[in-house]
């Protein structure tokens, strides 16, 4: 049974408690899991109302549907009847009930923009909307001219408000090769910024400018190799893009526009995109947490920056599920080579197998070779802030340890300034604690790293700290020697807000904690 009784819930061993405050999981009736409800979608039980029907929804007649026992939904200008969805959402009735009879677009992706409604919803789907509430995306036509750039487009206007220049695209070939140029004009680019995949027909380059991306998409004129080569020109913020050409043959044109080509949209607006990597090993770290090792595709260029996130999607039952998980590396005691992250292929996660839940029980399922589709890294951490950083704290609850795993490796080997790092590792018995003995083993071989361990159930033979976090544990903890400190905190959600609450007391600013949140 995949159900936890509500009045367990949140179980005092469960990762999912209820916060005090913000938003949180609310307790589900029994049989009204998830994996119930994708249970019920297959059932073939009319979930709209109008036998597999589809309708053009008037915006009157949305308002109309507003009402927990006849609710609809418009998501991305798509109608839902969440009728049936109220008992099993995990973040409950009154969550959903203040979209009802409205577009709950801006809600929906404020909560969870990753959740792949379109999956979990397709039974409940109406139709669409009769005006849609968004205008159609433009698609540029690309001009057909070896090595023309390509017009200004809508691009200048979005990026010249932000005070910076519009990004182009050029492209040039020989015999053997195509090199695709984007200049952005922009001087902080790094190969972090650009993600590019060739999958199928078609070819992607996501090129991250701040809180925007710009999306080279066409379907190539002629066929490549797998691999190809990235390389950035950081001064100047050029990136070039060499592709093999699989014959020799002159290209005409480099492609038939796709999907947002040559468009720079907020990144918030560009849906999450997905390849599928390959499961490489699957190692045993704690009795519940394991290390996977995923392979990316060779067509795939994709680094994901130091403490933030991706989401891994599986389908379960028919219906892809997405969660959110942060990459780490293989060890805490390899050391931060970026040249070897450059041609690196393997991305690394630790995590914790919940019996009861949804997601984690299907990944640890899988055998390895097998497949598991990985999105575009997310998350506002921004490793550029501990530039001339002297003191770094670091607060992690259980599974919160993996944006710490990255940071650490980063800091201790890049920022000369650093003189001292503190760990703070919050779990429940000793033998929920991941890589402890790696974590003693660098805290003895860097005098600047430290590391307490603090548990909530220990054992009578535990001699060390215990309890939850507190002012009393963080009083002797947070010592600075500096006025240039920085503390990140992660773990479950009621965790971190306690910890935000305790450390603003202690006269720790908002620009010196940084909290990791979905
Ligand atoms: P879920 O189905 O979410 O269930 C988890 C537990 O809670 C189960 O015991 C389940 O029975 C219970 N439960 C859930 N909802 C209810 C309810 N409403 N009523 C009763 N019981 C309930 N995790 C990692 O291990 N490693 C990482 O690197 C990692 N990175 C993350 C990064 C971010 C940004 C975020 C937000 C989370 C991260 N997580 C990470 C957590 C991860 O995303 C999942 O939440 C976790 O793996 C649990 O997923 P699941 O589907 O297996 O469990
Ligand atoms: P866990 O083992 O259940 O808990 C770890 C420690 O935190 C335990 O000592 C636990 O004490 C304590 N704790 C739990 N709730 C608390 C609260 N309300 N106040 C104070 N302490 C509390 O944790 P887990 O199962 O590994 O879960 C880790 C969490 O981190 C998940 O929610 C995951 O989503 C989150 N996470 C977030 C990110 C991110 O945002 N980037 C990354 C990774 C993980 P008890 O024994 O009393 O429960």
């Amino acid at each position: 049974m995949l159900n936890v009784p509500s009045q367990s819930f949140p179980a005092p061993s469960s990762q999912q408690r209820v916060a005090s405050g913000g938003r949180s999981k609310v307790p589900l009736k029994q049989g009204r899991s998830l994996m119930d409800w994708i249970r019920l979608t297959k059932s073939g039980k009319d979930l709209t109302g109008l036998k597999g029907r589809l309708i053009e929804v008037t915006e009157e007649e949305l308002k109309k549907h507003n009402t927990k026992d006849d609710c609809w939904i418009c998501i991305r200008g798509f109608v839902y009847n969440v009728t049936p969805y109220m008992e099993y959402h995990p973040g409950g009735e009154d969550e959903l009930m203040r979209a009802a009879g409205s577009d709950g677009t801006d809600l929906f992706d404020q909560v969870h923009r990753w959740v792949n409604y379109e999956s979990m919803l397709k039974e409940c789907l109406v139709g669409r909307m009769a005006v849609k509430p968004a205008l159609p995306k433009d698609y540029h036509e690309e001009k057909k001219v070896l090595n023309g750039m390509l017009p200004k487009s809508q691009v200048a206007d979005t990026l010249a408000k932000e005070g910076c220049s519009s990004p182009s695209y050029d492209w040039f070939q020989t015999d053997s090769s195509v090199t695709i140029v984007i200049y952005t004009k922009q001087k902080d680019i790094n190969l972090d910024s650009v993600i590019v995949d060739h999958q199928d027909d078609s070819f992607r380059a996501e090129i991250l400018i701040k809180d925007y991306s710009y999306i080279i998409h066409v379907e190539l004129s002629h066929e490549i190799e797998e691999d190809f080569s990235v390389r950035v020109v950081e001064n100047v913020g050029k990136i070039e893009i060499v592709l093999k050409k699989k014959e020799n043959a002159s290209w005409k044109r480099l492609g038939h526009p796709l999907e947002n080509h040559n468009s720079l949209i907020l990144k918030k607006d560009t849906g999450l995109y997905y390849r599928k990597c390959r499961l490489i090993s699957k190692e045993g770290v704690t009795h519940d947490t394991k290390l996977f090792c995923l392979m990316l595709p060779p067509s795939t260029h994709l680094q994901v920056p130091v403490g933030q996130h991706v989401y891994l999607k599986l389908t379960i039952t028919g219906t892809e599920i997405v969660k959110p998980y942060t990459p780490v590396s293989d060890s805490l005691l390899s050391e931060f080579k970026e040249p070897v992250l450059l041609n690196n292929k393997y991305i690394y996660f630790l995590i914790k197998i919940y019996p009861a839940g949804l997601f984690t029980p299907e990944l640890d399922q899988l055998q390895i070779g097998d497949f598991v589709s990985v999105s575009n890294p997310e998350g506002s951490f921004k490793i550029s802030q501990f530039q001339e950083l002297e003191d770094l704290f670091l607060l992690a609850a259980g599974t919160g340890f993996t944006p710490m795993v990255k940071i650490l490796n980063y800091a201790l080997t890049n920022i000369p300034s650093l003189r001292k790092v503190k760990l703070m590792f919050f779990n429940k018995t000793e033998d929920d604690i991941i890589w402890r003995s790696q974590l003693e083993k660098l805290a003895f071989k860097d005098k600047r790293f430290d590391v307490e361990f603090v548990l909530s159930a220990p054992t009578s033979e535990w001699n060390g700290k215990w309890g939850h976090i507190s002012p009393a544990l963080l009083s002797e903890f947070l010592k600075r020697s500096s006025d240039k400190s920085k503390v990140l905190i992660c773990g479950p959600t009621p965790f971190t807000e306690q910890g935000i609450r305790l450390l603003h007391d202690r006269n720790f600013s908002k620009e010196e904690i940084h909290s990791f949140t979905a």
